[in-house]
């Protein structure tokens, strides 16, 4: 029988209030790019707690940080805990942060209640979740998971010609282990929903059963351009009009289907007031949580663009440009985190990811799930994310008592 421990909220909101200044913006957010010069400080901060607490800090080449506390039996993989410290250019407070911190606080509280695991558990700050200095995104992660090489990590650069693998270094956070080779009995991760879910169904924590299937498209409708003035409207070829009536239809679709599609990116040419638009590219991305209605999706959506295409005597080209499938987590990972909202008493919910996260490549090697954390409005991403000591706290202490339950299997 484990004793009761209690997560202190008021130290892990301090923490996430205290770090907040590494890169803290006026609007109250944070700017802490990945690799940056607030990234090396936010890091060396982060190690000295971690060692503070008895822990050994591990590095690989990738840059990803593992803490490593012991436990009673070292031939066991460790249970692992963690999220990302890196930011959006204009991030909020909890996005990845809160991951991280919520799992030293959990160090914290063992630490000080003197509590031994059965296995070591093990804090990881993952390398550049966000992908926003260097693109992609979740790529420490990815390289942990054998998804991308150390290489092609290295390779990227950013705006200023930098690659990813000089800054690594020029920070000091090149590590020398093979990523993957620290090898985890399971993964744990906190994060705020990113969505309003939680917040209108006035949840404190929502257990995490997967990431949601994501299909994006570069696609292009092609009329013909000619002239606004002398073009009568029957004869004319017109790429944005097939376009609107494609956009409603995909949009439809995902209603119909209780999935997600989006038009982000979409341009006309040749983009002249009395030019009847010859040609449009957009994108597309779709997602739902299963692999085969995403495929259905998809489907009808092609289906949706060609026609609109043909009714319009326009041609149309669609490319796929990522795909990556639905990502569920492990069944007793889920159980453990289920069993900690009930044994805490508190009212939760299922809820599927509509983002991608560290977790997603971790699924991929190790028995892995999230526990969300409501976050104002769904509001992330923004300088004006927020969440509240409570819901922290709250998530904290169903990521110790999910840790602690994963141990006590044996
Ligand atoms: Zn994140």
């Amino acid at each position: 029988m484990r004793a009761n421990l209690t997560i202190d909220s008021r130290r892990l909101w301090d923490m996430l209030m205290d770090t907040a200044a590494i890169g803290g913006t006026p609007k109250g957010g944070i700017k802490r790019l990945s690799l940056s010069d607030e990234d090396r400080r936010v890091r060396d901060w982060f190690r000295r707690e971690c060692e503070a607490l008895g822990c050994t800090v591990h590095l690989d080449t990738a840059g990803n940080m593992f803490a490593v506390r012991p436990g009673k039996d070292m031939t066991k993989k460790p249970i692992a805990m963690g999220s990302h410290l890196d930011t959006q250019p204009t991030g909020g407070k909890f996005d990845g942060i809160l991951g991280v911190l919520g799992g030293l606080e959990v160090l914290k509280t063992l630490h000080q209640a003197g509590y031994e695991t059965n296995a070591p558990l093990c804090l990881v700050n993952w390398t550049n979740e966000e992908g926003a200095r260097f693109s992609p995104s979740m790529v420490g992660s990815a390289v942990y998971a054998g998804a991308y090489t150390q290489a092609q990590m290295d390779a990227v650069t950013d705006k200023d010609g930098i690659t990813q693998g000089a800054a690594l270094e020029a920070i000091g956070y090149r590590g020398t282990d093979r990523p993957g080779a620290l090898a985890f009995q399971a993964y744990f991760e906190i994060h705020i929903e990113q969505g309003p879910i939680l917040d209108e169904e006035d949840l404190s924590v929502g257990i995490v059963t997967g990431i949601q299937a994501i299909k994006w498209f570069n696609c292009t409708i092609t009329g013909r351009e000619s002239h606004a003035g002398t073009t009568p409207m029957a004869y004319r070829r017109d790429a944005l009009a097939a376009f609107a009536e494609a956009a409603q239809q995909v949009r439809q679709i995902a209603i119909d289907h209780g999935g997600l599609a989006t038009i982000g990116i979409v341009s006309a040419y040749p983009g002249s007031p009395n030019i009847i638009p010859g040609e449009m590219r957009f994108t597309l991305d779709m997602r739902h949580h299963a692999d085969a209605v995403l495929q259905t999706m998809v489907t009808s959506a092609k289906a949706a663009i060609a026609e609109a295409a043909t009714r319009h005597h326009a041609a149309h080209d669609v490319q796929p440009l990522q795909d990556s499938p639905a990502q569920p987590f492990d069944p007793a990972c889920i159980a453990v985190v289920r069993a900690a909202t009930e044994k805490l008493g508190l009212p939760s919910r299922e809820i599927t990811s509509g983002a991608g996260h560290d977790a997603m490549y971790t699924a991929r090697v190790c028995p892995t799930t999230m526990i969300f954390v409501r976050c104002a409005e769904g509001l992330s991403h923004n300088e004006a994310e927020s969440a509240t000591q409570d819901d922290c706290g709250t998530g904290a202490q169903v990521l110790l008592e999910a840790v602690l339950a994963y141990d006590a299997r044996g």
